[in-house]
């Protein structure tokens, strides 16, 4: 079974509250006064206060060697006819929407910014 059929396979049911939406919508960027990066753990991507490729215990997830790492973060508009909602994307998602990866949004600063 491939991505996609999977995924439909596992439509939204309201009476356990488990499955899958599928929304088709423009992603639109409304706030560009925002950090599209965020350093994380390098294990489950929670958020930390290391510099990058800094050694440290997350605490977290408590491992003791996670390694800090920047991770894509663009806050979106998806909208479509019916309206709006707002939402998250993170990581390759992020670098693939915004077109740089985490590393380059960190090493360039405000610079992308004025870019998007
Ligand atoms: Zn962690």
């Amino acid at each position: 079974m491939n991505k996609t059929s999977d995924l439909m396979s596992k439509r939204f049911n309201p009476l356990t509250g488990h499955g899958y939406i599928w929304v088709y919508a423009r992603a639109y960027v409304r706030v560009f006064k925002q950090a599209f990066w965020y350093m994380s753990c390098n294990t489950y991507n929670k958020v930390s206060s290391a510099d990058f490729n800094e050694t440290y215990e997350c605490v977290f997830c408590k491992f003791s060697h996670a390694v800090a790492v920047p991770r894509a973060r663009v806050y979106v508009e998806l909208e479509d006819l019916t309206g709006s909602l707002s939402g998250t994307m993170i990581g390759e998602t992020a670098e693939t929407f915004l077109q740089y990866t985490a590393k380059q949004l960190m090493d360039s600063g405000s610079e992308v910014l004025d870019k998007i």
